[in-house]
C-alpha cells in the first residue's frame, strides 16, 4: 500500500444507531475511504456490539469497503457469516485464535482480505511470524472494548517496529491504527508508519457534525 495515500476509516461504533443509514451516507459523502465495524462478543472483550446483520445493513447503504474487526474469541465460526453479509476485510486478534495461520487461510479461502491485530499489551513478537501471510495489520492504540478512549502513546514504538518489518519483507499490507485517533494523535502514528486511520468519536461525535469531523482528520493528514 502506498503510504502517500492514507486511508481514513469510519468506525460506526460511535454512530447514532437510530440514524445509521443517514450517518453512513454522510461519512461516504464526506470522502471517508472505508467503513470499520467493531464486533465485540462480550467474552474476548467485556462489551457486546454488533453482528453480521449490521454489516448487511451497511452493505445495502454504501459501496465503501467494509472492514470488520472481530474482537471475538475463536472467530472461525463467524467468518463466513460476515463475508456473506458483505464484509471485504476480516481482521482477527492474535490473542483470540488458537491457530492463527489456519484462521488466516480460512479468511483468504472466502476471497476477502485477511488482517491481524494485537492488544496494546501484546508484544509485536506474537504477530511477527505471520506478517508475510496477511493483507493488513491493525495496531490497537487503546484497550479494545469501548469507543472514546485516550490514545496510548506507548504504542507508537510498536507501529514503527511493524512498519520496519513490513518494509523489510517488502509487504504491501496496510498498517492501521485503531483507538483514540483524532487530529492531535494522528500525525504521530502516521510518522511512525501507519497508513490506515480508524476513528469513531472524532467523526460521529463531532459537535459540528460528521462532515467537520472527517475534514479535521483529513486536514491532519496534509
Ligand atoms: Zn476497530
Amino acid at each position: 500500500m502506498n503510504k502517500d495515500q492514507p486511508i481514513l476509516a469510519a468506525s460506526i461504533l460511535s454512530a447514532d444507531f437510530l440514524k445509521l443509514g443517514d450517518q453512513v451516507r454522510q461519512v461516504q459523502d464526506s470522502g471517508v475511504d472505508w467503513l470499520h465495524i467493531d464486533v465485540m462478543d462480550g467474552h474476548f472483550v467485556p462489551n457486546l456490539t454488533m453482528g453480521p446483520f449490521i454489516v448487511e445493513a451497511c452493505r445495502r447503504t454504501s459501496q465503501l469497503p467494509i472492514d470488520v474487526h472481530l474482537m471475538v474469541t475463536e472467530p472461525d465460526f463467524l467468518l463466513e457469516a460476515f463475508v456473506r453479509a458483505g464484509a471485504d476485510h476480516l481482521t482477527v486478534h492474535v490473542e483470540a485464535c488458537a491457530d492463527l495461520p489456519a484462521t488466516i487461510n480460512k479468511i483468504k479461502a472466502l476471497k476477502v482480505k485477511a488482517g491481524v491485530t494485537l492488544n496494546p499489551e501484546t508484544p509485536f513478537s506474537h504477530i511477527f511470524p505471520f506478517l508475510d501471510q496477511v493483507d493488513g495489520v491493525l495496531v490497537m492504540t487503546v484497550h479494545p472494548g469501548y469507543s472514546g478512549q485516550q490514545f496510548m502513546p506507548g504504542t507508537v514504538e510498536k507501529i514503527s517496529a511493524i512498519r520496519n518489518h513490513l518494509d523489510r519483507i517488502r509487504s504491501s499490507a496496510w498498517l492501521a491504527v485503531d483507538g483514540g485517533i483524532n487530529p492531535a494523535t494522528l500525525p504521530e502514528t502516521r510518522r511512525a508508519g501507519a497508513d490506515v486511520f480508524i476513528s469513531a468519536s472524532t467523526i460521529f461525535k463531532n459537535p459540528g457534525g460528521i462532515k467537520k469531523g472527517v475534514r479535521s482528520l483529513r486536514d491532519a493528514l496534509l
